[in-house]
């Protein structure tokens, strides 16, 4: 069985503050904020906003298995636009739990000659691969993020069979209007 943490946008705006405490208190200047898209968009924004950077870009990974393949690997699906070159960048996202993702991330970017990498995800699961700079918390559970409750409501009711008032109640969250 499965155990969910159900976060609120409180506690992203604080695992958010947390990280950029631990940058600023490095003395760290970070001139690009990627965020990988979707989930590491709105934690990107916030550290954006808490570290004074206001030049963003996105990188949009998905996982993707090739025929014939079993196991699912990373694909880069939308490439950085903004230039990295000689530059201090913080690749954000909402979770590290294979590490996959920021695998792939870190090198996918180090080709366009960036100064340095650093990486931050609010959430760390204890196996992952791939430990970033910063995170927040560590946790062994599914986390459900505010901006991904109704996907997950959909997947318990369609993919579990339970019904909506119950996946309501693992979200924390009345999505009725999901019917
Ligand atoms: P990876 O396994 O490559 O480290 O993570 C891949 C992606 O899976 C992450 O970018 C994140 O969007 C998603 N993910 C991993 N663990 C969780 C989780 O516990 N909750 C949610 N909502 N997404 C997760
Ligand atoms: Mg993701
Ligand atoms: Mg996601």
């Amino acid at each position: 069985p499965v155990k969910f943490k159900p976060v609120t946008w409180r506690e992203v705006e604080d695992g958010c503050a947390r990280i950029a405490e631990q940058v600023l208190s490095k003395g760290i200047k970070v001139d690009v904020i990627v965020g990988v898209l979707r989930g590491g968009w709105i934690p990107a924004r916030l550290l954006s906003d808490y570290l004074g950077t206001p030049v963003m870009g996105a990188l949009e990974i998905k996982f993707y298995r090739g025929i014939g393949e079993t196991s699912e690997r990373p694909v880069v699906t939308q490439p950085l636009i903004a230039d990295i070159r000689d530059k201090v960048v913080l690749v954000v996202d909402d979770v590290a739990d294979t590490g996959k993702t920021f695998n792939m991330a870190v090198s996918f970017l180090s080709h366009y000659g960036p100064r340095r990498i650093l990486t931050a995800a609010l959430y760390l699961k204890p196996w992952s691969m791939y430990r970033p700079d910063f995170y927040a918390e560590e946790t062994d559970a599914w986390i459900i993020f505010p901006w991904d409750k109704a996907e997950t409501v959909e997947e318990l009711v369609k993919k579990r069979g339970l019904t909506l008032e119950e996946a309501a109640r693992i979200t924390g969250e009345d999505l009725g209007f999901l019917k």
